[in-house]
């Protein structure tokens, strides 16, 4: 056997060793990121489809807009319908991925108490949010309660409600906090299960298109080796990092994603003052999370805050804003930037104050900082998210790349029904008929790249 040759087979083996792919293999339809919008696309693909999700993080993911296992998740919304039924819809979704896990695993250990945890949902707000807010709470179909004035809020909730604030608490089953950890788990076992791979380990360098088809270089971060593999079709699920992963075909999305940097942090109260507290205030603990507070009425003020765990029988409580935004100078080490001074005190007052509202025994000193961290948003400019073709040449429609983009401080509620959107334009398809479903195809969908693009 001549060198030549010899060199070939083995540059040939490496190449199937790395991937695991026939050299030669099209894939039908690849997935670019492993976060919540990709892994619940790739499920709804791969029920009839063969599809490859790549993931550059392992297993267990140390970064993402994803990365966490509480995400508030709510069915009444005073600004849009929208929001409210992306929410609603995602419920049956998860549902139905239960019933698959659990029926193709000849199990019931699956269930859906497994992703979202009920729990009341508290908004507090200023009067003037009042009269727009009942309407959509009639319209919507919310089961809540309403305080709208402190005598009110006393008697209801024996909270120390301000003037002019009111607090509702939403009680719609699954509404409460989801965990996108666990929903990614379950997506991907279904995904396995079905006809798809997920592939951890595996950072996507480059894609181009070159006669019809994508090529996908990718570098094997297990093995330290980049292969490249070829497909009809592509999603692009790269939450913030979608303008960097679209350079070369669609460059636009650099302008029309934008990555912010957010930052969250986590309380525990002190041991034995916790451990003090009477039955009631524990339970009034409980019911008051998660929240989200705009009783103060500026950006500054507005804060969302949960129960991400318990340790040791004491909740962990996460504090974070969604006006709290920087911009982002290096995206691969935003993740591991602390918190400064300023954003710890936003963090420790808001906290303070919440408790002070709520009336509970629980001074300064009884809050203990466990820890935090940064992370980062995509964001439109807008702020409602993309699912949308890309546009190809001559600024036509080209549905073998689907972008899921800019999925901002909202996407995680309505995770699967992103994930159903993009499929159905995949598959040149609609799943359901309601007008709400063309309705949210429509507003996240390619007008605004055309009118950007004009
Ligand atoms: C602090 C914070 C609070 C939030 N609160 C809420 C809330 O209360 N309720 C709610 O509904 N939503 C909330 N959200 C929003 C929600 O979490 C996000 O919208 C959602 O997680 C976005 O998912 P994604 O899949 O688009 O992005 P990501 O999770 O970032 O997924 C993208 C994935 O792509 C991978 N990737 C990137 N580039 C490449 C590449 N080149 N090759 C291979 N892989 C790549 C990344 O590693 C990542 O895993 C919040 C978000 C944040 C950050």
């Amino acid at each position: 056997m001549d060198n030549m040759l010899l060199r070939f087979m083995i540059f040939g083996f490496i190449i199937m060793s790395v991937s695991c792919d026939p050299q030669d293999k099209i894939h039908n339809t690849i997935i670019i990121g492993g976060g919540l919008m990709g892994s619940a696309t790739g499920w709804q693909v791969s029920t009839d489809t063969e599809v490859l999700v790549l993931e550059k993080q392992d297993s267990i993911y140390d970064s993402g807009s994803s990365l966490g296992e509480a995400r508030i998740a709510r069915s009444s919304n005073r600004g849009d319908d929208m929001w409210s039924y992306m929410h609603n819809t995602s419920v049956d979704e998860v549902e139905n991925l239960i019933d698959f896990l659990n029926v193709k695993t000849k199990s019931n250990d699956y269930s859906i108490s497994d992703i979202y945890t009920t729990q009341p949902v508290s908004y507090l707000g200023k009067m003037t949010i009042h009269d727009k807010l009942l309407a959509s709470l009639i319209r919507q179909e919310v089961d809540y309660k309403m305080a709208v004035t402190p005598e009110e809020a006393k008697k209801m909730f024996d909270v120390d409600l301000p003037e002019d604030v009111l607090l509702q608490r939403e009680y719609n089953n699954y509404s409460g906090t989801i965990n996108p950890e666990q929903l990614i788990n379950y997506l991907h076992q279904g995904i396995n299960i079905n006809h798809g791979e997920v592939r951890h380990n595996s950072e996507v360098r480059s894609l181009k298109k070159v006669e019809g088809l994508y090529e996908i270089e990718i570098l094997d971060k297990t093995k330290d080796l980049t292969y490249t593999l070829k497909s009809k079709k592509v999603i692009s699920a790269a939450g913030p990092y979608t303008g960097v992963l679209l350079k070369d075909v669609a460059p636009y999305f650099d302008d029309l994603i934008n990555p912010q940097r957010v930052f969250l942090a986590f309380y525990k109260i002190r041991k034995e003052v916790y451990e003090d507290l009477p039955e009631s205030d524990i339970q009034k603990l409980k019911d008051a999370y998660p929240v989200i507070n705009s009783s103060k009425g500026t950006r500054d003020g507005t804060f969302f805050s949960m129960i991400e765990y318990y340790e040791d029988g004491i909740p962990v409580i996460k504090i974070g804003g969604h006006f709290q935004r920087s911009v982002v100078k290096d995206m691969d080490q935003v993740w591991r930037l602390d918190l400064n001074q300023n954003e710890r005190d936003w963090a420790f007052n808001s906290t303070l104050g919440y408790f002070q509202l709520l009336g509970l025994p629980i001074s300064e000193e009884d809050i203990i900082f466990d820890h935090g961290y940064s992370c980062v948003y995509s964001l439109t400019d807008n702020e409602v998210p993309l699912v949308t073709p890309v546009l190809g040449e001559g600024s036509q429609l080209d549905k073998s790349l689907i972008v899921l983009g800019g999925m901002s401080g909202v996407g995680a509620k309505g995770a699967m029904t992103y994930g159903l959107l993009a499929s159905d334009i995949l598959k040149n398809q609609e799943s359901r008929t309601d007008t709400m479903y063309t309705h949210v195809r429509s507003v996240m969908g390619s007008s605004r790249l055309v009118d950007y693009i004009q």
